[in-house]
């Protein structure tokens, strides 16, 4: 048994790793920066704590006396939210450099630091049939604008926490990530949510509209929850420094995400196309012949299938009621 603090733990993929570290025997202390009842997940065996870890002393609270840091903790939200919100973004630079001051202190022994395809080249992502970005694409340097700056900064800082002080970081850098326990609503979803949820909403008031931000050919991957739960353990306990891709190689167009999503629906609707709406870059997949490389295993779960059970928890979400999981709450 270890003693494993996961910051951010009151969020989408935090909580999720929670119940599985939990579900393994480990000692957590999980930690956000939210009040306990706007937590998506909430494990009352383990020692929950609400702290901002943008401060300094607040990051010493809170890996103190711990072994290991997943550090999940980061303002941040879909293409809607960190196209307007580059400033808020950046400042989540303050949670990961005091946590690894702090874990360099007090003698952790991992560190993980969960990064993003945005911090890829925007200008190797123009084309739909992007054949995958492979780990060198970030540089040279011409990330998403402030969240993507942000994250490759952060990468940077734990590689040389690693080479300078010996403290033991790995990086993922994740690519959208979906699943049951999401934001679904508010201002922060990502795409898949955000379809199941106006599909669902359309079945429900019976206007059998959607409408898609941009033309609906861009392009992406996603993977699901449970195979990115098992990829963060694998790189976590790895010897790989660097950063490696955690993402699905299904890549899909915004439109076929919808018929999927339609097809599970078992009804079809208008779409219209907001051409004005934010739309991220053109075309973006996950390559990963370093992962397979290092750890011999790749995230295989089909969009089809994680997008059903999915699609179930937030009609289930929906028909209960709980309405506005994801609000813009925290930051204020
Ligand atoms: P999330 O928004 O659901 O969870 C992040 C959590 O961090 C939230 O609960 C939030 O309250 C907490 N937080 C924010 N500021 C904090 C602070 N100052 N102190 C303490 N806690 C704070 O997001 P998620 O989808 O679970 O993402 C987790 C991590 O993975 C983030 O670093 C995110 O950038 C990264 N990531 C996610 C995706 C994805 O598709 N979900 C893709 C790429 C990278």
């Amino acid at each position: 048994m270890k003693k494993i603090i996961v910051a951010g733990a009151g969020g989408f993929i935090g909580g999720h790793l929670t119940g599985e570290l939990v579900k393994k025997g480990h000692m957590v202390r999980a930690i956000d920066i939210k009040p306990l009842n706007e937590w998506y997940q909430v494990y009352p065996q383990v020692e929950n704590l609400i702290l901002d870890l943008r401060l300094r002393d607040n990051c010493y609270r809170a890996v103190n006396g711990f072994n290991e840091v997943f550090n999940l903790a980061a303002d941040m939200g879909g293409m809607g939210f960190i196209e307007n919100n580059k400033a808020a973004c950046m400042i989540s630079v303050l949670i990961n450099t005091h946590l690894l001051i702090a874990s360099r202190d007090c003698g952790i022994e991992r560190f993980f630091y969960a990064s993003s395809a945005c911090v890829y080249n925007g200008e190797k992502q123009t084309d739909p049939d992007n054949p995958g970005l492979r780990e060198s694409d970030a540089y040279p340097a011409l990330a998403e604008d402030g969240y993507g700056w942000e994250k490759l900064f952060s990468e940077r800082m734990c590689r040389h926490f690693s080479e300078d002080f010996g403290l033991v970081t790995r990086v993922a850098r994740f690519h959208n990530v979906y699943g049951p326990h999401g934001t679904y609503d508010g201002g922060r979803e990502k795409a898949p949510a955000a379809i199941c949820r106006k599909v669902i909403q359309a079945g429900i008031t019976g206007n059998k509209e959607i409408e898609i931000w941009g033309d609906g050919l861009q392009t992406r991957s996603f993977m699901y929850i449970d195979d990115c739960i098992k990829g963060i353990q694998n790189i976590m306990y790895s010897s790989v420094n660097e950063p490696l891709n955690l993402g699905s190689s299904e890549m899909v167009s915004i439109n076929k995400l919808v018929d999927l999503v339609e097809e599970i629906a078992g009804y079809k609707l208008n779409r219209t196309y907001n051409l004005n709406a934010p739309k991220g870059v053109r075309g973006r997949n996950s390559e990963n012949t370093l992962i397979r490389k290092y750890l011999g295993w790749e995230p295989s779960i089909p969009l089809s299938a994680g997008l059903r059970k999915t699609y179930d928890w937030i009609s289930s979400e929906i028909a209960g009621g709980s309405g506005n999981h994801g609000a813009d709450r925290y930051n204020k």
